[in-house]
């Protein structure tokens, strides 16, 4: 028995990333072997192959996958073989199979696929602690949520919405606004022109926050949105990292930054599995809405990867690992 895997070997364009096949890994102490049935795409795996977040390599990619438990280290009781779980981790999403730690792993709920597991487990958890860690909202608040029909984009744009906040949407195209207008945002707009429109909705003001993952293109767009002691909440670079951010761009509306990463916030098994309930609790109670754009197969990861960053992508990519 192999394990295919997705793997580079140098930092680069999608090029880099060789379909290979190697052993299936041993289990040992407190890790479980998990057959994956999806890996979850996520932007932050094009950083990390293009070396704008240096990894050890080679480096297996993916941060998340759902399948289920083939083997089970002796130190291991959260899990038996055979349960159905979804999981974060540092590498090797994009396998047939993963050794995974059990910090970061959860059994999977009835009433939730494995496909909806994967669609939902790293963006949604970003989401909720985006709202409530970097930025705690309030109801009547107005912020920006940029890229708003991305994967993260559409879930934010919804659960502000639950929480009466009043979203300004932007994308590039009208129809990705469109779709964020159906997916909670209030008003939708280009890049540009979200610093005038902000302003025009608020009084002359500007918003609360700004929810920001497109970085370098974006940074003084935010800035000139968010009204005095507003929050600047820097969560990802689309368009390129922000090497620093001058004091003096902040000073005069006292503008506090945050720049906030889920795994940060994850720091213990308690605050994974306090918010994987909530997020449980948004899809099986709330509804909430997991917009899969597209499934390709693991050999196919280059053409995945090629199609995120050409920006033609809505919602949440997935591989299937195991057809
Ligand atoms: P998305 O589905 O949002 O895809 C990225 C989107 O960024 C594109 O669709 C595009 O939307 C927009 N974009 C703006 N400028 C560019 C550019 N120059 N090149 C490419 N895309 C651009 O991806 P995800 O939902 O996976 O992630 C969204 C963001 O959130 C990423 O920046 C990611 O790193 C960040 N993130 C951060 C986390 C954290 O812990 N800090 C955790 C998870 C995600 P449009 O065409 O509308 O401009």
């Amino acid at each position: 028995m192999s394990n295919h895997l997705v793997e580079f070997s140098k930092y680069g364009p999608s090029s880099v990333l060789q379909f290979v096949k190697r052993e299936i890994p041993k289990v040992s102490g407190n890790k479980l072997l998990v057959k994956n049935a999806y890996a979850g795409l996520n932007y932050i795996d094009t950083y990390c192959r293009s070396g704008v977040y240096p990894v050890p390599l080679p480096f297996v990619s993916g941060k998340e996958g759902s399948g289920i438990v083939t083997d089970v280290g002796p130190e291991c009781n959260k899990f038996k073989v055979g349960d159905r779980v979804v999981y974060l981790t540092m590498s090797g999403g994009y396998a047939q199979y993963n050794l995974v730690s059990p910090v970061l792993a959860t059994k999977i709920p009835e009433g939730i696929s494995l496909k909806l597991a994967a669609a939902s487990l790293l963006q949604g958890l970003t989401v909720l602690t985006l709202v409530e860690e970097a930025y705690p909202v309030r109801s009547g608040d107005y912020v920006i949520v940029h890229a708003a029909a991305g994967g993260v984009g559409l879930l934010l744009c919804q659960i502000l919405n639950r929480r009466g906040v009043h979203v300004i949407a932007t994308a590039s195209t009208p129809e990705k606004r469109r779709l964020a207008l159906h997916n909670g945002a209030e008003f939708a707009c280009s890049y540009d022109e979200v610093p005038e429109f902000s302003r025009q909705l608020t009084n002359g003001k500007g918003v609360h926050a700004s929810f920001d993952s497109v970085g370098k293109d974006t940074l003084e767009i935010s800035i000139n949105a968010i009204r005095n002691g507003g929050t600047f909440v820097s969560y990802g670079n689309a368009s390129g990292k922000i090497e620093s951010i001058p004091l003096s761009m902040i000073t005069s509306k006292c503008i506090k930054v945050v720049r906030p990463t889920l795994f940060g916030y994850l720091d213990s098994e308690e605050t994974f599995d306090r918010y994987t309930s909530k997020l449980w609790e948004e899809i099986l109670k709330n509804k909430l809405n997991i917009a899969i754009h597209h499934t390709w197969k693991l050999e196919e990861a280059k053409e995945a990867h090629d199609k995120f960053q050409s920006r033609a992508t809505t919602g949440k990519l997935l591989l299937s690992c195991n057809e």
